[in-house]
């Protein structure tokens, strides 16, 4: 049987965080992981914070992976940060920079499968040191204890023994249950989100954002943006690309099921958003069915490869540094040639070949995964026998209105994991009450605990400064007062006090409610907004274009059984599936008999439907496998 020191089940962000640190303090580790390339299933809004606490330590990412800030594929600096309120056709925007920066060493916009594909190779590289490293493709079926061993379990390999496992198995750990650390989580305690990757050129992306080379903003949204349901939005600039995406209590959706793409093509259809995220895209009419087909198929030809060049020619001129190697290598003289060639390009594609360039938008990849709400699904004790939890596995994010941060977190957790388990192989005790019980302390001790329990006086005070210009009579009763305590310097300290006894669970039936997210946000836009009105609309592809773009490599064997096909969180399913793998079957049309039924073709794990099925991963290489994250 082989042997390590540790398994870490689970190579995303934490993962792999957890891999790198217990390599750098000498431990036999390996990480096993279902998708292939690793870490290629997880995904991300996402912006990954450095953070910094003045009291307390923080294990970040540049502290992690030395090379981070000279090497990593991080897309943009985030130097905005804004709030958008909208209703109809009107936005008021709320400048939360200073917020966003409290606390804050940097941010950067990452897309997740590029950032995770680093992160394994810097980590493997000093896994190898010690004879550990990443074995991808694999499913871990169960953690066994017999006669004093540990042996993880996979569908695809012999067992292993080892000392300790570390668990970053996501949102949906099956660790967790295989342990029985805890129950799966609440439908209260998890959000949907669903995110689309959209291509954008960097020059373009800059004039429109008002950005210089390399920077970067986040534009969240709240008020009118998805048919009333509880949740936000966002967009985040990439270099080439933007991250526009919802993120919205799954008990709200439960309550009123509406699928996830409807409410994705809501929100990118809004002026307000639309705007942001247009382009030219090219338009190919039907070809006449009277001509020869040969004459068809060569027209076919010609115009994708016109169209390919077209596009590498504009994705170049409009990149500096794309546009710069391309004169320095001499492929074009200038960058007058280069722009002429582009447009004779589109000259060609338009007098030869009948295309025309319309406004829409360019969606490269739609994804969609459950978020631990931190606030309630925490776990109090991220430890049972001698496995640990990290990351969304233990519930840890915060997710706090306008803060959003789970990479962070993971990778904090995944330090302070390796060092409990260091500590453990030098006393030769991986026991819950040595081991378990110093990593619960080294957890209590991250500044994050405090900040997915608690609220911070010091931020609120920031963000409700910037949002001064707001009207108070849009706000309610709660609201009001809040402000009112927050914004006078002589009841500070009363209010400093009241925010310390409260902690997060104890306001949110205050504060996460649809006037929160919908009501509030709409009367402040309908108030003091500005006036946004296009005159043209994007047209999103359909569900089954999107589901056509997304590599799934289907099991023939059904990774998910459903419970109970009548149940009315399975019905929900049939809506809130984001690829529609539960459908309705009329079972007697007569007596208006009908069973809801689970094609589990096409499922991208995004983990919605797990609270009432036999929920696992797929084996080893099978499922999904995005690109972009
Ligand atoms: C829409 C959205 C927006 C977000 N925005 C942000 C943001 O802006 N900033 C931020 O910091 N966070 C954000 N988050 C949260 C953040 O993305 C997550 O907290 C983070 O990616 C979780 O990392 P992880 O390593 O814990 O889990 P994951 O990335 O989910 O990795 C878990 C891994 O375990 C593997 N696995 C699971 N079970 C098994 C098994 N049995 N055997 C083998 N392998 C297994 C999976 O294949 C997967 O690769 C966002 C999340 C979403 C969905
Ligand atoms: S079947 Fe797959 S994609 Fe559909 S809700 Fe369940 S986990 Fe998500």
């Amino acid at each position: 049987m082989e042997k390590y020191d540790v398994a870490i089940i689970g190579g995303g962000s934490a993962g792999l965080a957890a891999l790198m640190e217990l390599s750098k303090l000498g431990l036999q580790a390996v990480v096993l992981e279902g998708a292939k390339p690793v870490g290629s299933k997880s995904v991300t809004g996402g912006i990954l914070y450095s953070k910094n606490y003045r009291n307390a330590k923080v294990y970040n990412v540049e502290e992690v992976y030395k090379n981070f800030l000279d090497d990593a594929p991080v897309e943009r600096r985030i130097t905005g940060y804004y709030l958008n309120a909208v209703s109809e056709n009107k936005v008021y925007t709320v400048d939360l920079t200073d917020a966003h920066n409290y606390q804050t060493n940097f941010a950067y916009s990452v897309l997740m499968v590029r950032m995770n594909k680093w992160f394994a190779a810097q980590a493997e590289e000093e896994a190898q040191k010690n004879g550990g490293g990443i074995v991808s493709g694999v499913h871990v079926s169960d953690i066994v204890w017999e006669n004093s061993k540990t042996i993880v379990q996979t569908d695809e390999l012999e067992p292993i023994q080892v000392n300790a496992v570390v668990a970053a198995d996501g949102v949906n750990s099956e660790a967790a249950l295989m342990t029985g650390a805890r129950k799966k989580f609440d439908v209260e305690a998890l959000y949907q989100g669903v995110k689309s990757v959209i291509r954008l050129p960097e020059d373009i992306i800059d004039e429109r954002y008002g950005l210089k080379e390399g920077e970067g903003v986040a534009h969240l949204f709240a008020g009118d943006i998805s048919r009333g349901h509880n949740g936000g939005g966002f967009i985040y600039t990439n270099k080439e690309t933007l991250s526009v995406g919802l993120v919205y209590h799954l008990d709200s959706l439960i309550k009123s099921p509406i699928e996830p793409y409807t409410l994705l093509d809501s929100f990118l259809t809004i002026p307000q958003v639309s705007n942001y995220i247009k382009d030219e895209v090219p338009f190919v009419k039907e070809f006449d069915r009277d001509l020869p087909k040969e004459e068809q198929l060569r027209m076919k030809f010609g115009i994708s490869k016109l169209l390919k060049s077209w596009e590498e020619l504009r994705y170049t001129y409009y990149s500096k540094t794309a546009r710069r190697k391309a004169i320095e290598s001499r492929l074009y003289k200038s960058e007058e040639e280069l722009r002429h060639r582009l447009d004779e390009t589109r000259k060609e594609l338009e007098e030869k070949f009948r295309v025309s360039f319309v406004t829409n938008y360019v969606e490269l990849e739609y994804s969609a995964k459950l978020v631990p709400d931190g606030k309630r699904a925490l776990m109090d004790k991220p430890y049972k026998n001698n496995v640990l939890f990290v990351g969304d596995a233990a519930g840890r994010g915060v997710f706090v209105g306008t803060r959003i941060e789970g990479i962070n977190i993971g990778i904090d957790d995944a330090a302070r994991a390796a060092r409990a388990i260091a500590r453990a192989k030098e006393h030769n005790d991986y026991s819950e009450e040595y081991m378990g019980r110093y990593y619960g302390e080294l957890i209590n001790e991250s500044p994050y605990t405090d900040d997915i329990r608690k609220i911070d006086f010091e931020y609120l005070k920031i963000f409700v400064n910037a949002c001064k210009e707001i009207p108070t009579e849009s706000l309610n009763l709660f609201l009001r007062l809040g402000f009112m305590l927050l914004q006078k310097a002589t009841v500070q300290d009363f209010a400093r006090a009241i925010t310390k006894m409260l902690d997060q669970r104890t306001l949110l039936a205050l504060i996460e409610t649809n006037e929160a997210y919908v009501k509030i946000p709409m009367e402040v836009a309908e108030k003091i907004g500005r006036t946004v009105n296009p005159d043209y609309k994007i047209k999103p592809p359909s569900i089954d274009e999107r589901i056509a773009k997304i590599r799934i490599n289907d099991d023939p064997e059904p990774h998910i059984k459903i419970l109970d096909p009548n149940s009315r969180f399975i019905k929900s399913m049939v809506q809130l599936c984001p690829t529609k793998c539960y459908i309705m079957e009329i079972l007697d049309k007569e007596r208006f008999k009908s069973e809801v039924v689970l094609q589990h073709e096409g499922c991208i794990e995004c983990g919605t439907c797990s609270k009432e099925t036999d929920w696992k991963h797929p084996k080893g290489e099978k499922g999904v496998t995005y690109e972009y994250g």
